[in-house]
């Protein structure tokens, strides 16, 4: 029996995990799962899975996730220290699919209790995948990407020599607006970018995949998760989105994985940690698709792309520094107090700001993420007034 906890069960990915597990229930054990807000959703995976333990994020929905589990034997917690609680218990695999810098501290909890992490919460990877490498390494224990790019990255290198790589090709979809000019982005909402083409996600990996700013957080996740430098990484836009990335080796052959824009496909090639599973979801059948495209992106457009180069280069303190001021941009422009353009014009303000104060240089350690995480987040604030 394989012993599982997902962190943010009650999301996209968390749900899609779910939904693999139930296909498997005689191998498959649900101990710990966690939420934030959906109490409902998340009592009723609780009882449908059986869980040991699950807490809410929000130490407010307490006790109406106790009450709605009065009589069935789960532990229920809540805050980050029940987020924390669940994320430490001794299992063989967990799920990070928290969104944003929140799963951070789960993610790395889980690795120190020494479970093969699966990790689908990018942004722990972009703000300190140094450490969480580290850490990993040190429990000899399993970073599996489950971002559908990094999967495929995964699946297309296998076997492969790293010397013979000579690039990566990640690709974007162009979000919801990549049929719009720069001039028609001025006015755009949050409920417009919420709109995938594609991919059914998240809100605020939905916006950012409109803006770019998803892609410039996949290329880090990227150097991070294989080693790659800025010059060995291109991105293409693909609006089919079902090639996900292509590997090119120095004999100028190319590897491209092709696979179906649902994200169980990579949750289950994470679950059974690179083996095949037999999934029954839709084949992709090239001779009804015809056609598959790719172009540049037009870094005028796409400004958070660029950004995303700059600081895959500069590494240090920068990709935690990064992530933190396009949350906060991004927290901004859903409440309607900055534009979809001026997201980009706050976070290369705040990298700007602390570049020139050399903060982003320095060693790769939790308590410096954590401070410059808090620090890019108070100046991005600041700028979201000025633009
Ligand atoms: P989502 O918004 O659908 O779900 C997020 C989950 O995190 C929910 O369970 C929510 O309750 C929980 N959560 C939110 N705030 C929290 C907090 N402060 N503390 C603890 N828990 C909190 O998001 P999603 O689309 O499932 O994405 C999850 C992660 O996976 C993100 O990092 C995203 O970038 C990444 N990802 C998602 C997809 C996708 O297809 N959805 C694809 C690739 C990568
Ligand atoms: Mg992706």
């Amino acid at each position: 029996m394989k012993n599982i906890s997902i962190l943010g069960a009650t999301g996209s990915i968390g749900r899609n995990t779910l939904d693999l597990i139930q296909r498997e229930r005689d191998k498959l054990k649900v101990v710990g799962l966690t939420g934030a807000n959906n109490i409902r959703l998340l009592a009723e995976s609780a009882i449908k899975f059986n869980a040991d333990i699950v807490a809410t994020s929000n130490d407010n929905k307490f006790h109406d996730l106790k009450e709605m589990l009065s009589g069935y034997q789960v532990e229920v917690c809540a805050g980050i220290n029940g987020v924390l609680e669940v994320a430490s218990r001794q299992v063989d695999w967990v799920m990070s699919s928290i969104v944003g810098s929140a799963g951070l501290l789960p993610g790395l909890k889980a690795l120190e209790a020494g479970a093969n992490l699966a990790l689908a919460n990018k942004e722990s990877m972009v703000a300190a995948g140094p450490i969480m490498k580290r850490v990993a390494e040190a429990q000899g224990v399993k970073l599996i990407p489950v971002d559908s790019e990094h999967s495929a990255i995964s699946q297309v290198i296998r076997g492969e020599e790293r010397d013979s790589l000579s690039k990566i090709i990640i690709t974007a979809s162009g979000g919801a607006f990549r049929n719009l000019t720069i001039s028609e982005l001025i006015d755009v909402t949050p409920e417009q970018a919420s709109k995938h083409p594609n991919w059914d996600m998240g809100q605020r990996i939905t916006i950012d995949s409109a803006s770019l700013f998803n892609k410039a957080l996949e290329i880090i996740e990227a150097k991070e998760f294989f080693g790659l430098k800025a010059s060995e990484i291109e991105v293409l836009i693909h609006p089919q989105s079902l090639v996900h990335a292509i590997a090119c080796f120095c004999d100028s052959g190319m590897k491209a994985h092709i696979g179906p824009s649902d994200m169980r496909h990579a949750i289950a090639y994470a679950l059974y940690e690179e083996k095949r599973f037999n999934l029954p979801l839709e084949e992709v059948d090239l001779s009804k698709v015809g056609t598959l495209d790719f172009e540049k992106p037009d870094l005028l457009k796409y400004p958070a792309l660029k950004l995303g180069f700059d600081v895959l280069e500069q590494g240090g303190l920068a990709g935690a520094a990064f992530n933190a001021a396009k949350e906060e941009a991004l927290d901004n422009f859903l409440d309607h107090k900055l534009s979809f353009l001026g997201m980009a014009d706050v976070v290369r303000a705040t990298m700007d700001e602390l570049s020139s104060k050399n903060q982003l240089s320095s060693e790769v350690e939790l308590e410096a993420v954590i401070d410059i995480d808090r620090q890019a987040r108070l100046i991005a604030k600041i700028f979201v007034d000025k633009f």
